[in-house]
């Protein structure tokens, strides 16, 4: 059976983009795959949180993983930092990943401008700690979302680099994994771009929004003036709301909303409200699902002890091959 590995960052509350890019997915496969899903919270020191605040993102992120259907029993769920052994891997293959090809990384370069304070060699090296968790288990599928395509192409670098210099086929090729035909991208409120916590508050829809919330926050969507001749192009902002209906509503809305626009016809105040609607609708079992769990430390614990128990066993395993074939044998 093929290994299925994915991981979103402890970097808070998820939102509509991990759910539709990596998360439904991860509930999906689960029935076919031997699945390990993690919290990366190794990945998400890269901002410096405070221990409180890595300690709290983390146990959030487990329930919003369970809320979401991801079913203990059946996937390994995991918090990255319990298993040693991917910073290890990280360390070896740290050695053969390459200075430009890591400042190169389209992802690299977003966070140097957005970040200019703050451009440490965790963030330079966190797509080989991508890799080194997707390739401790020997994945082969990868759920996320189209953002991360650049971070699959150079895991299978990092993967046949290790194999070429070690002259063996010991790592797989891991490859981009979606229900959907494409890669999703979920957009964000704030009128351009994906929906990302880095683009503020304002531009994501949390699993854990109040139906309140929700609607307040599409009503003050950026949007425009509306269309002033038939059939035109809509601007990104636009773009981005249909997009999104897209993602909540059935075919029938879309298209009855795609042909006021057309015609220009459409009130924008109905065609947000009717995405609010949706869009409380799409999230509500997920919702009142983290609002059981979070209360239920015994449960989360338990979880969280078994997919430790079950991630380091595989982690372990490669760990030991990986010194083998790179030499790193003890001589006494
Ligand atoms: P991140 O929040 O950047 O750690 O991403 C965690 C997962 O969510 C990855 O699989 C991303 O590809 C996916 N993801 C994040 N934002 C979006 C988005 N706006 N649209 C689609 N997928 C997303």
């Amino acid at each position: 059976m093929e290994t299925v590995v994915s991981g979103i960052r402890s970097t808070g509350k998820l939102h509509l983009g991990n759910y539709y890019g990596a998360l439904s997915n991860f509930v999906k496969m689960q029935n076919e795959y031997n699945c390990f899903f993690f919290i990366a919270d190794l990945h998400s020191l890269t901002t410096h949180p405070t221990p409180q605040d890595l300690q709290a993102t983390v146990r959030n992120v487990v329930v919003e993983y369970l809320a979401a259907g991801i079913d203990p029993e059946k996937s390994t769920i995991y918090v990255q930092s319990d298993v040693p052994e991917v910073a290890e891997l990280y360390l070896y293959m740290n050695m053969n990943a390459y200075m430009g090809e890591l400042e190169r990384s389209t992802s690299f370069k977003d966070k140097v401008r957005s970040n200019p304070d703050n451009v440490n060699a965790g963030l330079l090296t966190y797509p080989v700690l991508m890799a080194c968790d997707i390739l401790i288990h020997h994945g082969t599928k990868v759920p996320v979302g189209k953002d991360q395509e650049q971070h699959l192409e150079m895991t299978r670098t990092f993967a046949n680099r290790f194999n070429h210099l070690y002259n063996t086929a010991y790592f797989q090729e891991a490859f981009a994994f979606s229900y959907s035909e494409k890669l999703v991208k979920v957009p964000g409120l704030s009128g351009q771009g994906k929906m990302g916590k880095s683009n503020g508050e304002a531009d994501c829809i949390y699993l854990s929004d109040s139906p309140e919330v929700i609607r307040k926050k599409i009503m003050r969507a950026v949007s425009d003036a509306g269309p002033t001749a038939p059939n035109q192009t809509k601007p990104e902002a636009v773009q981005n709301l249909f997009d999104l209906m897209k993602v909540v509503s059935t075919a029938d809305t879309l298209t009855h909303f795609d042909d006021l626009y057309n015609s220009c016809a459409i009130r924008y105040g109905d065609f947000k409200k009717q995405l609010a609607e949706d869009m409380v609708l799409a999230t509500e079992p997920v919702r009142s699902r983290i609002l059981e769990i979070e209360k239920d430390d015994a449960y989360i614990q338990k979880v969280l002890k078994m997919g430790a128990e079950k991630a380091q066993a595989s982690a372990q395993k490669t760990i030991k091959e990986v010194r083998e074939i790179m030499g790193l044998k003890r001589l006494y």
